[in-house]
């Protein structure tokens, strides 16, 4: 229902409400529809001249806090929420509270929503507050406290907090995306200590990332980095492939990792069978450059013509452009320049067009961001495929 329709339903709803409250005899029912609010035929002319905002302060004032109106205020301090009339949601919900007859577990369900208004205002401080002492003792919306008190620390960066709630939130109501978002914290706390230099800790905290998340794509990259950097390229090597398995759709972000790895090691042999593996099942414009870039060590001619078969099954500007570019290296005079020109084209094409995007929202740019900035989603900002991508 849009949001419009819901104001209609409420406005309808609250003077049914109103009626009902007063049954009589028709007489009696005229008399009383006599003492119908101002404030509601107020209300009623905003809402056809379509003024939501004043149709609502109205019906506000026309309605009296009591048992039967309760759910409609709440709906009501809601609805102000998310228009981001924060104020006023936070004075409907007040008002609830100061109900001296609200039960015990009204009063819980109206300060989660008060809370859910604070962190709405910025008002973390009085939102953390609200949320421990309601989940001092154990209460029917632990999983609402749970996960607003996740998305509190979450947003305050607090990740040894998020963490500690985030297991408990996940002990007792396991999702998959509560597992992937437990990872990521654990990840955020690994690259804090990698900017002290505290490589020890980072290694545990992505440890304990997989721990929660066996396919969090980020722990594995940032554990082979730290690999990388004490030379031990073997298990490096074991670390990003295991991203083909965990999300192959971020295989163009290792590829080049790998590569510096097995030139390290075993020489290319193991290099050379993943990447034909994974072009089987996944073929991407990355691979097919590893690959064409392997194959023309030793044959540029073998190399160019797999390219050329790679690009009609699977087009795209960046292996054109790989072609365009082996093809300028080996002639010369006029035609150099030509395909030079050609090639810097392309480039100045791709640079300015987006390599990211999120899967969640649409949301795309340059840099891959593993929590997307727009839908705060984690690890659902990929590289883009088709086309103008991989
Ligand atoms: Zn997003």
């Amino acid at each position: 229902m849009t949001e419009w329709g819901l104001f209609v339903v409420l406005f309808v709803a609250l003077f049914i409400g109103w009626m009902l409250g007063r049954r009589g005899t028709k007489e009696s029912q005229q008399e009383e529809l006599k003492k119908v609010p101002n404030d509601y035929f107020r209300g009623l002319n905003h809402l056809l001249n379509g003024q939501q905002s004043e149709a609502i302060d109205a019906f506000v004032d026309s309605l009296e806090v009591n048992a039967d109106t309760f759910d409609i205020h709440l709906t009501l301090g809601n609805l102000f929420r998310k228009k981001g009339e924060i104020q006023k949601a936070i004075n409907i919900h007040q008002s609830l509270l100061a109900r001296p007859d609200i039960s015990p577990r009204d009063t819980r369900l109206v300060q989660l929503e008060l809370a859910s208004d604070f962190m709405s205002a910025g008002l973390l401080d009085r939102a953390e507050r609200l949320l421990l002492n309601i989940a001092s003792r154990k209460t029917e919306f632990q999983k609402e406290i749970f996960t607003l008190l996740v998305d509190l620390y979450e947003f305050e960066q607090s990740w040894d907090k998020a963490i500690r709630i985030g297991h408990q939130l996940q002990s007792d109501f396991p999702t998959r995306k509560q597992a992937q978002r437990l990872a990521h914290f654990y990840c955020e706390l690994a690259e804090e200590a990698i900017k002290k230099e505290q490589f020890t800790v980072a290694f545990q905290k992505y440890k304990s990332a997989i721990d929660v998340d066996v396919d969090c794509v980020r722990a594995s990259i940032g554990l082979s980095n730290i690999y990388l950097s004490q030379k031990r390229y073997r298990d490096a090597i074991k670390e990003l492939k295991s991203v083909a398995n965990q999300d192959h759709e971020f295989l163009p972000i290792v590829i080049p990792m790998l590569r510096d790895s097995y030139i390290k090691v075993w020489g290319s042999g193991g290099y050379l069978k993943f990447l034909q593996e994974q072009l089987k099942m996944h073929p991407s414009a990355t691979l097919i450059r590893a690959l064409t870039e392997h194959y023309a060590q030793d044959d540029k001619e073998f190399a160019e013509q797999f390219i050329i078969t790679q690009l009609r099954a699977h087009p795209t500007i960046k292996g054109f452009q790989e072609l365009i570019d082996m093809q300028r290296t080996e002639s010369d005079g006029h035609d150099q320049e030509n395909l030079s020109v050609l090639y810097e084209l392309i480039e100045q094409l791709t640079s300015s067009k987006p390599k990211h995007r999120c899967r969640q929202c649409g949301f795309s740019g340059h840099q891959l961001h593993w929590q997307c900035p727009s839908c705060k989603s984690w690890g659902t900002v990929k590289p883009i495929h088709g086309l103008e991508g991989e």
